[in-house]
């Protein structure tokens, strides 16, 4: 049984699927009018964690990552710059340019973590106008929503379990609003749908709709690209821990409200990465990226094990010691797989039972990673079943352990010649002098082991 820790309700449930043997997941992607910063990609390293532990159970997974390539704007209150449009000032292109740049970096990073892009669906928010469109009509029909001078808006006060999903204090937040919230909204928490282009400034990006010409509120491209991939109900949706109180809060009001149905059964978010300054964030400048990674040497998916080793729950401070020190452990996995590659092995029973039963648990991956040490040092499991068990734990936590490659040795001729008569030794059954030549390579630096695959050599 696969157990969740459900921010809805605020505690771990069994997974129990809508349909049978299908899992539908919705996990909030990239806005691409910059990199993503070590942080987003924890994001996107947890969904892919859930989508891989699905897989080893045997269910179909349909996973959807958005593409948000249309501006919003800088604050959650639907005030402020247009995130796009500062990305292209910046950088004097087009805010199609940057969409385009971005999201192929987007996806250069996933590939860089073993993120199989070819298993997800990624929507673009662009490609989904009409839909978008579509959603806002149906709440206009449904009686929630209502225009002022700069949009069309959601009257939250009409959904009477806004504030729940959240459990937000609405009359702390109207008197904590900030000056430059927009008056002319009837409630502190309603967001925008549509809103309309400025009379005084051209948009790059701006669509014809019922209201005016304009563009997307920032919630309901989410919205309308789980309903068009995944239905109006489906299994889990992920994102980081920011979008509880806004960006999902409101994607359930409009979700619910337009389609008559409940939205989403499961809903998982991880915590921050944060730097020295709190939650890392682009807005902050100078900011830790993958690209930043590579360039120190260090490798992506050294990366990924540093962050499996903490539970996607909790914050993670992040330092490059502590990163060198993750570093250090994984290289020791890789080495000993380089060393210890075997063809034959079975995967040892009890250690996969104990390593599912820990990643079914709300994705324990640090007990997993444990375990691998565990196993590592266990003398009473063969080295064939040892390597079958390690290679398939690394993999399902989408460490890649069955693409290393055994360790070539370099050996001289020599080491060759006393192999080559080794051999020759054993066909003849002369085991004294294979002994006295295995021997021979043990001085020369070398041990031989007989395998069922022939002599095996390692360094000392
Ligand atoms: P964005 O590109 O800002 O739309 O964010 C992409 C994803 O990264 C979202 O799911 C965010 O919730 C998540 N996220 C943003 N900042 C952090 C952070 N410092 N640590 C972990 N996740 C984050
Ligand atoms: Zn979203």
């Amino acid at each position: 049984m696969i157990k969740l820790y459900n921010t809805a309700n605020k505690q771990e449930e069994n997974f129990i699927p809508i349909t049978p043997n299908e899992v539908g997941i919705y996990s909030c992607g990239p806005t691409v009018y910059h990199y993503q910063h070590l942080g987003n990609l924890r994001s996107a390293i947890f969904a892919d964690t859930l989508h891989r532990m699905f897989l080893s159970s045997g269910y179909n997974v349909k996973h959807v990552i958005n593409i948000t390539d249309v501006g919003h704007l800088v604050s959650d209150g639907d005030e402020g710059q247009d995130k796009m449009e500062k990305g292209a000032k910046r950088e004097g292109k087009s805010v199609w340019d940057i969409a385009d740049f971005y999201t192929k970096e987007y996806f250069h990073s996933l590939d860089l973590l073993n993120i199989n892009r070819e298993e997800y669906n990624f929507p673009k928010a662009t490609e989904t106008i009409p839909e978008q469109i579509d959603l806002v009509k149906k709440l206009e029909e449904n009686g929630y929503t209502y225009r002022i001078s700069d949009g069309i808006y959601f009257d939250t006060s009409k959904f009477s379990r806004y504030a729940d999903f959240a459990h937000l204090d609405i009359d702390g937040l109207r008197s904590g609003a900030r000056v430059e919230e927009n008056k002319e909204k009837k409630n502190i928490t309603d967001f925008a749908l549509w809103k309309f282009s400025p009379k005084d400034e051209q948009r790059q990006m701006e669509w014809e709709s019922p209201w005016g010409e304009g563009f997307p509120g920032w919630a309901i491209e989410c919205s309308a690209m789980s309903k068009k991939i995944l239905g109006n109900h489906f299994d889990i949706h992920t994102g980081g821990i920011d979008h509880i109180p806004v960006h999902h809060t409101n994607e359930i009001a409009q979700s619910e409200c337009a389609n008559g149905e409940k939205y989403v059964n499961y809903w998982m978010h991880n915590n921050f990465l944060n730097d020295a300054g709190g939650k890392m964030a682009k807005s902050s400048g100078e900011f830790l990226r993958l690209q930043t990674l590579l360039d120190k040497g260090y490798d992506p998916l050294a990366f990924r094990y540093y962050l499996l080793t903490t539970h996607y729950r909790k914050e993670i401070a992040f330092s490059f010691e502590s990163l060198d020190a993750s570093t250090v452990a994984y290289n020791k996995l890789i080495e000993w797989c380089k060393e210890n590659k075997k063809e034959d092995g079975e995967i040892n029973e009890t250690y996969k039972n104990n390593f599912l039963n820990y990643l079914y648990n709300d994705l324990g991956t640090p007990a997993c990673i444990a375990l691998m040490w565990d196993l590592i040092k266990d003398n009473s499991v063969n080295d064939s079943e040892k390597y079958a068990t390690i290679v398939f734990m690394g993999d399902t936590l989408g460490l890649n352990f069955s693409k290393i490659e055994k360790e070539e040795i370099e050996t001289s001729d020599e080491v060759k010649e006393l192999l080559k008569a080794r051999a020759g030794a054993r066909l003849a059954k002369d085991f004294a002098e294979s002994d006295r030549l295995r021997d021979e390579i043990l001085k020369q630096g070398f041990v031989v082991k007989d395998t069922n695959n022939g002599q095996e050599l390692s360094n000392i």
